[in-house]
């Protein structure tokens, strides 16, 4: 292409500029002349570039494809995305936790699972990880939790002190801490990994009878990881080496999948199950609840602008279509209100105009003006009305999927169902799914992590910690501590 057959540069308001390469002088020394709105612009625009970055979960890249449902799950759900053979456009970020925008994709951490489907009844939004449970299971201690795992306020350094001082005064957090120092602490790459949705939710199907499920994202890839040693060594040479692996298979036509299935939970048998259903620090073992497969998720598209398509993409729990709804899970509930919290603070109050975010059914919603509104607002804006403006549609939605639920105000943990216990899933973990080889590496990693700057007392609690979840790693993780090599 010619210079003249190029599209001529302009200005954001659309006027062809005189010069991409020079400013507007006195002569050719200058100075420069502040009626030059273009380099102005140019500037102010670079100046402001940068968006705040997402707390926690900031490195993270994503993609687009679709959903299709394969198996019958009706007898359990209305929703329409999960209706026999429905087909949904669909986007998925993959991210870090505790790493700034920056950081190296392959530090050990949990990975952020976060999927948007653009269903028939308005987006539905699932905010999973890599990992079916958390650190902690009330919401108080969330914010303290990633402080722990982020920088301290004098070094500005990440402090594995820090970190083991809350793991250690925080026994419930046994379970995911042995899941992060085992081998998927690291994954391979984001194709590599399974997604959860960690949090009990709730399904109704079209007779209003209710259940309890969790989603399982099972990578068709097969599962792969990276050691310790391997992901510091690409962590030194591609700080970006998950990002890219996602694009480049995407841009080769090897598109990724995962099979979803869901664990299925008769409503009833919440209040006698053996473990706490809501509690996010629990699985529900497969024996209790085996697997029901409903579809596939394939990843199929790239972004073309990252920014607008994946940095200023916003998920959010609190978006459930019908047929879904919420469990008594105290994290899921506070992730509720948060997320979009969030995004009102880091996009601002109309992020839902942004078109990634936007659904792609027709939106009737009483919301009005604020920063960045760009869709149009109609009268009435206000309801009821006789004006003809939108009216819920009580017969059809009027039903809020729902609990049954009375008690005194208190703050509480939950009460215990028979097998609660902080250590025990973490102990059947190390010893009935780990291998001899997979438990070497995981009192190595361990140990190698508590030998970077964890001290006393809190290194003796950590030791305490391990052989709560299992008495040989404990020991073993001591001594190699205490007398390396
Ligand atoms: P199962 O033997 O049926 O399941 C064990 C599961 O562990 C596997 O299905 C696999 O999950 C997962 N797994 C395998 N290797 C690792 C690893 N290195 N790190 C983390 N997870 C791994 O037993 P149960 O369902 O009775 O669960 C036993 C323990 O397994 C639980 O206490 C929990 O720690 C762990 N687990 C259980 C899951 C569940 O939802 N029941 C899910 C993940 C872990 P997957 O099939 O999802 O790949």
């Amino acid at each position: 292409m010619t210079g003249t057959e190029r599209r001529p540069t302009t200005t954001d308001a659309g006027i062809p500029v005189a010069s991409d390469e020079h400013s507007l002088t006195v002569g050719p020394n200058g100075p420069i002349l502040l009626q030059d709105h273009y380099l102005i612009e140019q500037m102010a625009n670079f100046n402001r570039e940068r968006i705040t970055e997402r707390q926690p979960h900031a490195k993270g890249a994503g993609a687009f494809g679709k959903f299709v449902v394969t198996n019958d799950v009706s007898a359990y759900t209305k929703a329409a995305v999960f209706q026999p053979n429905t087909e949904t456009d669909m986007m998925i970020r993959f991210s870090t936790v505790a790493g700034e925008r920056g950081s190296p994709d392959t530090w050990r951490d949990p990975r952020g699972f976060a999927v948007k489907f653009y269903t028939s009844e308005g987006n539905y939004d699932m905010v999973g990880n890599n990992t079916p449970v958390f650190f902690v299971r009330d919401p108080m201690k969330f914010q303290h939790f990633i402080r722990s795992q982020k920088r301290r306020a004098d070094t500005n350094l990440r402090d594995h002190d820090m970190q083991w001082d809350f793991w250690t005064l925080s026994p419930e957090s046994a379970h995911q801490v042995t899941w992060l120092m085992g081998d998927r602490g690291i994954p391979k790459t984001w194709r590599h990994m399974n997604g959860y949705s960690s949090h009990t939710y709730m399904w109704v199907n079209a007779h209003g009878e209710k259940f309890w499920i969790k989603y399982h994202f099972k990578t068709d890839q097969g599962i792969g990881f990276l050691t310790e040693q391997e992901a510091e060594q690409i962590a030194g040479r591609d700080v970006d080496y998950h990002t890219r692996d996602l694009y480049r298979s995407i841009e080769q036509g090897d598109y990724p999948s995962w099979t979803l299935y869901v664990q299925i939970m008769p409503f009833a048998d919440a209040d006698s199950y053996r473990f706490n259903p809501f509690d996010l620090t629990k699985v529900w073992p497969h024996g209790d609840y085996p697997l029901h497969e409903v579809g596939r998720m394939t990843l199929d598209r790239n972004p073309t602008d990252f920014h607008t398509e994946i940095e200023q993409a916003a998920f959010e729990p609190n978006n459930m279509v019908p047929g879904v709804g919420p469990s008594p899970d105290k994290m899921l509930i506070a992730r509720l209100f948060s997320y979009a919290d969030a995004h009102r603070a880091r996009l601002g109050v109309n992020y839902k105009q942004i078109p990634v975010n936007g659904a792609k059914v027709p939106v009737h919603s009483y919301s009005k003006d604020g920063v960045m509104r760009v869709e149009n607002v109609t009268d009435p804006v206000y309801a009821p009305n006789s004006k003809d403006g939108p009216q819920a549609d009580t017969a059809n939605y009027g039903d809020s999927p729902g609990w049954h639920t009375s008690g005194d105000m208190v703050h509480a943990p939950y009460a215990p169902h028979r097998d609660d216990d902080d250590f025990v899933q973490a102990g059947t973990m190390v010893r009935e799914v780990l291998d001899d080889a997979a438990r070497e590496r995981l009192v190595s990693n361990v140990a190698g992590h508590l030998s970077k700057g964890v001290t006393e007392p809190v290194l003796q609690r950590a030791f305490e910690y391990w052989r709560n979840i299992d008495k040989d790693v404990g020991d073993r993780i001591e001594t190699a501590v205490r007398s390396p090599g």
